[in-house]
């Protein structure tokens, strides 16, 4: 098990534009998120330091799961009769059966070592939820959450209080943010830029709370490089280097985790992987947004990050892959994006749920249904090798199982799924809400 984690800031050729105070417009300084976040975490977010050392107890609660598993898909490679070698990174074996314990479990350590007594968050599909109910348990913290995708999916709302948590729907009552949102509009289907907002509400009014951010930030980013630290050890176990790197993105943690390392090692010049995110067509960041400073959240709480975003106001429409159901990426995915070291595609969902299928009809896992846009284009680059004749090594991350994501499988089993189109005028409503369109000196 790798020890510590990369940043991957102080390899890059020139850094990423900082986040800015809202109010000034000036490149935030650390005091200007002590209110949200412990010093550690924030020091962890500004760090130039090559690589930080994961303390002995993360790394003791790591061990319930990690290493994680790197497989060869061997059997969706013969039903694809392709020449190319697939492998998956596998983070489902995760108590919570994602990445996203990865980060959960050092974010509650770090604030329970600061005396923080209740963290405060908010989840999509339900996975970041439950990741930190389960670490905040671990280290006595009380964890609260609100969720965007509540009804339609109950399981993990259960899994957040079988493991203490409590959780209010979002929009919910107990928030201004929310209030504000059911009054413009009762029926809104919610998003993760919503729960942000109340999240930070909550925690940014209660003294012995704060906020945890379980994607986008660099300091999450930075926690998720165990994913491709292990595999470039598993890889190398078998004397392979990867062609192509694929990875889904919501706010790019499974993705970076994952990329970063290689990344690394491509600009070392110690191989020379395509890495690739991959998006869904109904929330499409990386392809059909704008690079611009945007708020994190759709009430304008947070800092403003410089990132691909389709605007704060930008509401997706309700997917089955809640956790990719973000308007904003990872202003460090963003910035790699734009120093052309990363290139990225959008899916469309039915496209994503036939790859699915032919993955667990092979390999016996069900994805859960944000991989399973990556598994699309895996499974995509791989006919095209069979074409070619080329066999190429392709490592994509499956970052979860989707035990808990039947119902999104039977309605695309029995027909009921669709793809949504997204047209561009709704995207050009939400750009023009963009603070940048207001704002001359952004
Ligand atoms: C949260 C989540 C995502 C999306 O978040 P990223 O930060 O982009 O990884 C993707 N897959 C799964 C299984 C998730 O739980």
């Amino acid at each position: 098990m790798p020890t510590r984690w990369y940043n991957l800031v102080p390899d890059l050729p020139m850094p990423p534009p900082p986040p800015l105070n809202p109010a000034t417009l000036l490149p935030l300084v650390a005091e200007d998120l002590e209110s949200i976040f412990p010093r550690s975490l924030i020091e962890q977010e500004m760090s130039l330091e090559k690589y930080i050392a994961i303390p002995k107890e993360v790394l003791e609660v790591y061990k319930l799961w990690r290493p994680t598993p790197l497989y060869r898909a061997r059997r969706l490679e013969k039903l694809l009769d392709t020449p190319a070698r697939i492998y998956y990174k596998y983070e489902g074996v995760s108590p919570v059966g994602s990445h996203k314990p990865n980060t959960a479990v050092p974010q509650a350590w770090y604030n329970a070592q600061a005396g923080v007594k209740k963290l405060t968050t908010e989840t999509g599909a339900g996975q970041w939820g439950a990741s930190l109910a389960f670490a905040c348990k671990l280290f006595d913290m009380e964890a609260s959450g609100v969720r965007a995708s509540y009804d339609s999916k109950p399981y993990r709302r259960m899994l957040m209080e079988l493991w203490g948590g409590t959780v209010h729907p979002s929009p919910s009552t107990v928030t201004q943010a929310g209030r504000d949102i059911l009054a413009k509009d009762p029926n809104t289907p919610g998003s993760l830029g919503i729960a942000i907002s109340e999240a930070v509400e909550v925690a940014a009014s209660d003294p012995t709370a704060k906020y945890a951010l379980g994607s986008v930030l660099s300091h999450v980013l930075l926690h998720q490089t165990v994913i491709g630290e292990e595999a470039l050890q598993q890889l190398a176990m078998v004397g392979e280097t990867p062609d192509l790197v694929i990875g889904c993105t919501g706010g790019g943690s499974n993705f970076g985790g994952l990329a970063f390392p290689l990344l690394r090692e491509k600009m070392a010049g110690n191989m020379n992987p395509i890495i690739r995110a991959v998006e869904p067509e109904a929330c499409p960041s990386l392809t059909r947004g704008v690079y611009a400073y945007d708020f994190g959240d759709t009430a304008g709480l947070t800092p403003l990050l410089k990132m691909h975003t389709l605007g704060a106001q930008f509401i997706p429409d309700p997917i089955h892959a809640g956790g990719l159901r973000y308007h904003g990426m990872s202003p460090l995915i963003s910035h790699v994006k734009e120093l052309g070291l990363i290139e990225a595609v959008a899916v469309p969902q039915v496209d994503c749920f036939k790859a699915a299928l032919q993955f667990s009809q092979t390999e016996g896992i069900v994805p859960a249904p944000e991989p399973t846009h990556a598994l699309a284009e895996a499974i995509k680059e791989a006919l095209k090798c069979r074409e070619t004749g080329e066999g190429k090594v392709i490592l994509t991350a499956l970052c979860g199982h989707g035990l808990l994501d039947l119902p999104a499988y039977d309605k695309f089993i029995h027909g009921a799924l669709e793809d949504i189109p997204l047209p561009s005028a709704k995207l050009d409503a939400a750009f023009a809400s963009l603070p940048s369109r207001s704002s001359t000196s952004l």
